[in-house]
């Protein structure tokens, strides 16, 4: 699975630094979420406690990484961060974990990803504070038990239905992030704006944040795009024409999907009569993993109304013909 931040250079990942907020403050939406992980937070360094573990799902970009570093900065502890497929083996998870300091935080991306013999092992860490490690092997093989430091683990995933039940169980917070809408990635926008010192016309900001696929991190990768054109074609300032130019030229088109959205819509229609069609079907046609169309793109058009799940595969709806302006057929419609 590709993340959008791979391949930046040095400066823009300075600025990515730049935009993640800190705080709770900072953080804008997820409000539910974020109210009820401040109590469980205060709680637990009310009574000196680790924070019980906590699992936050949703698509890639919502903000499960920043929430994460927010809750060890707010705990007052630090913040190790991985990832399911580098951990390789159980003395990769060994290593991080006996180097936790008390209360540290522990973050696991895409911990659905996670060998089975390493999530196997993490299993007594998270419930006792234990590991066991092979000294030796063969014959004179002998398991030792160490003790941890107590710790919070922070699993996070684009597939909760992936997590095996014994993992999922470990999980004392739970919690799922759900897409934004245009009025806090309108704040988002101006917030990064005034971050990199870059004046925005308000129309303008909304104009970025409602193409925006409901996820901040393309709202912010969307601005910084736009100030582009705006020093270049403009005189600095975005403008919603300027907006509406960057836009544009990066394939957004006006409702916000991009080149790759409308390709998997327009694949669906114009070579599965609007479906249904299999997922690594689709996924075959478009060129891309199937995974990535099932965890980045699907869940933007299902919940847009673009397309349907169903028992046999993936279905055009109405609104995916009349986005494309293509006459669906007459048992598509009413
Ligand atoms: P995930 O871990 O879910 O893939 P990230 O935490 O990496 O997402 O978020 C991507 C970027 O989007 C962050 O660097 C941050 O700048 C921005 N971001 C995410 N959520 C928020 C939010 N609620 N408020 C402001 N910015 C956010």
């Amino acid at each position: 699975l590709k993340s959008d931040n791979e391949g930046q250079n040095s400066v823009e990942k300075e600025i990515e630094k730049a935009l993640r907020p800190l705080s709770f403050e900072d953080f804008t939406g997820q409000q539910k979420v974020v109210d009820n992980i401040k109590i469980f937070v205060q709680a637990a360094k009310q009574r000196s406690e680790p924070l019980d573990h906590v699992l936050l799902h949703g698509p890639p970009g919502l903000g499960k990484t920043t929430l994460s570093s927010i809750i060890a900065n707010e705990l007052q502890t630090s913040i190790k961060i991985t990832s399911g497929p580098v951990l390789d083996k159980p003395s990769d998870l060994a290593g991080l974990l006996t180097n936790l300091e008390p209360h540290d935080v522990l973050f696991i991306d895409e911990i659905h990803r996670l060998n089975p013999i390493v999530e196997e092992y993490l299993y007594s860490a998270m419930e006792d504070f234990r590991i066991d490690i092979m000294l030796d092997s063969g014959p004179n093989a002998r398991s030792v038990q160490i003790g941890l430091n107590p710790f919070t683990l922070i699993g996070a995933t684009t597939r909760a239905g992936l997590l095996t039940s014994p993992l999922r169980a470990r999980f004392g917070i739970n919690a799922r992030l759900e897409y934004y809408d245009s009025t806090l990635l309108t704040k988002i926008v101006n917030r990064s704006s005034a971050i990199l010192n870059t004046p925005i016309e308000s129309d303008a900001a909304f104009e970025i944040a409602r193409r925006s696929r409901g996820t901040p991190r393309i709202s912010n990768n969307l601005l910084r795009r736009t100030r582009d054109f705006a020093q270049i074609k403009g005189n600095g300032t975005i403008t919603k024409a300027i907006a509406q130019m960057a836009l544009k030229a990066l394939d957004v088109d006006e409702n916000g999907l991009d080149d790759m959205d409308n390709r998997i819509l327009l694949t669906i229609i114009e070579k599965f009569k609007g479906g249904p069609v299999g997922l690594t079907t689709i996924a075959t046609a478009v060129g891309e993993e199937s995974e990535t169309i099932e965890e980045v793109y699907e869940p933007f058009l299902i919940q847009e109304g673009y397309i349907k799940r169903t028992s046999r595969g993936r279905e055009a709806t109405e609104l995916a013909y009349k986005h494309l302006k293509v006459v669906p057929p007459l048992s598509k419609r009413g």
